[in-house]
């Protein structure tokens, strides 16, 4: 089947080519008939390649590519004019889960996590999918989903039968045997143990081969439990839960293959472990210490704050299991301060959520919050487009508002800079040139 939607299907080593497909499918199409050149006209522009909003903003899109912007609009375009609204580059979400969804009731949720057919939870995945893009978010970089169900979500976007964002998967997280991202303490005879192809492993090698196997199946990234976490009941949120050896052959086996690391990690010791493995993120981060934040800017770590499940889950944390209220509630009063300090001593900061335990397509409150903790609009802002496409190593094709890249754009209503949370209320929505989202009026 052809399709226009190639983007990230053969993971980062590929990702380039998979980007120029498009190209070369619009050349025998042209030979037909041109495709419409659309000027999306707006008051204000952040276009993301500084700190700076401009006004005037107008951006032409040809197919799936930004033809130009700024200027005026050429003749023969279908003018688009959003009036006082800010063109932004579309959102980027550094951190989903895009097939799950966390329920209300804690137990309720449990249980059908374990009876739900794979095929039957990637139903469930796409609609999920479909809400995270009109709410602005063009690409996400989903890490951690049961039964490669994110690599099939994946797949069925690219080949043009699901809609949603752009998608960088990891498959299963890798990590310990009882630790974060082990299934539940269910007995052994009941639910049968899990080993290195769902993403659990002991010792430098069996880990190395939870990685190729990641991989086999479609992984575009690596993401690993470096410490405990705070949505699983029997460990403890903040202790090392993979050692310095076994992280070392997973980054190394992962940057063989041009894949990135991401690790979720509460804890400083084990931060300190990760880093020096060499890992690409810190997601969470709740309890690191000045000196590791100082570590992670020298050394290019990103941090990725997933602010709003911080604040969700200390909202939620009576409808969880005591042993996870407690956990929620210590890493959520350690988490604005680690924020802050990481602010001041300018750690990158790639915007990301953890949709999944908050309600999907909620994600554009995340920009609000970082602005709380002491980022300028600009840099929430930055952190959520141009910085989250290095980390994701896909900045030559989205992240910014230039001619040449992926027609990925967002409008929000009025100046954005005045006004952060209207993040979280796009009037439009074009995702490889398609407008997937277009409020009435605008
Ligand atoms: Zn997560």
């Amino acid at each position: 089947m052809r399709t226009m939607k190639t983007v990230g299907a053969l993971g980062f080593a590929a990702a380039a080519i998979a980007f120029t497909a498009p190209a070369v499918a619009l050349s025998v199409a042209q030979s037909a008939a041109a495709p419409e050149v659309i000027a999306l006209k707006a008051a204000h522009i952040f276009d993301a390649t500084g700190t700076v909003l401009k006004d005037g903003g107008l951006v032409v899109v040809q197919g799936e590519r930004i033809v130009s912007v700024g200027g005026s609009a050429p003749a023969g375009a279908r003018v688009i004019d959003l009036g006082d609204a800010t063109l932004l580059p579309g959102f980027i979400d550094a951190h989903t889960h895009i097939t799950m969804q966390l329920e209300k009731n804690y137990y309720l949720g449990r249980y059908h996590e374990i009876m739900r057919f794979p095929a039957e939870q990637v139903l469930y995945g796409a609609l999920y999918a479909k809400r995270t893009l009109e709410a602005g978010f063009t690409t996400v970089r989903n890490v951690g989903a049961s039964d490669f169900e994110d690599v099939s979500l994946r797949n069925a976007i690219n080949a043009g039968i699901a809609e949603g964002p752009r998608m960088l998967v990891s498959a299963h997280g890798i990590g310990s045997p009882g630790g974060h991202f082990d299934q539940l303490s269910y007995p052994p005879d009941r639910v049968h143990p899990e080993g290195p192809i769902q993403g659990i492993c002991s010792g430098p090698e069996n880990c190395r081969e939870a990685v190729r196997y990641q991989m086999k199946w479609g992984a575009d990234v690596i993401k690993i439990a470096a410490s405990g976490g705070v949505l699983s009941e029997s460990d403890p949120v903040d202790v090392p839960q993979l050692t310095l050896e076994e992280m070392k052959a997973i980054v190394s086996e992962a940057h063989a293959w041009k894949r990135k690391v991401a690790a979720h990690c509460h804890g400083d010791a084990a931060a300190r472990l990760a880093i020096e493995a060499g890992v690409d993120s810190i997601e969470h981060g709740s309890f690191l210490t000045e000196d590791t934040l100082k570590l992670m800017k020298a050394r290019g770590v990103y941090l990725v704050p997933t602010r709003i499940t911080v604040e969700w889950v200390l909202k939620e944390a009576d409808n969880y299991p005591p042993a996870i209220a407690a956990k929620a509630r210590a890493a959520a009063a350690a988490h604005g301060n680690m924020f802050r300090t990481a602010i001041k001593v300018g750690v990158p900061i790639a915007l990301g959520t953890d949709a999944g335990v908050y309600p999907h397509g909620m994600n554009g409150g995340e920009f609000g919050l970082y602005v709380n903790l002491g980022m300028t609009p600009a840099q929430a802002l930055l952190s959520g487009t141009r910085d989250d496409a290095k980390l994701l190593g896909i900045e030559a094709e989205v992240g910014t508002l230039e001619a040449g890249k992926v027609a990925d754009i967002v409008a929000v209503p009025g100046n954005v800079i005045s006004d952060i949370r209207a993040t979280e209320h796009p009037l439009l929505v074009m995702h490889l040139g398609r407008i997937v989202v277009q409020k009435p009026g605008s």
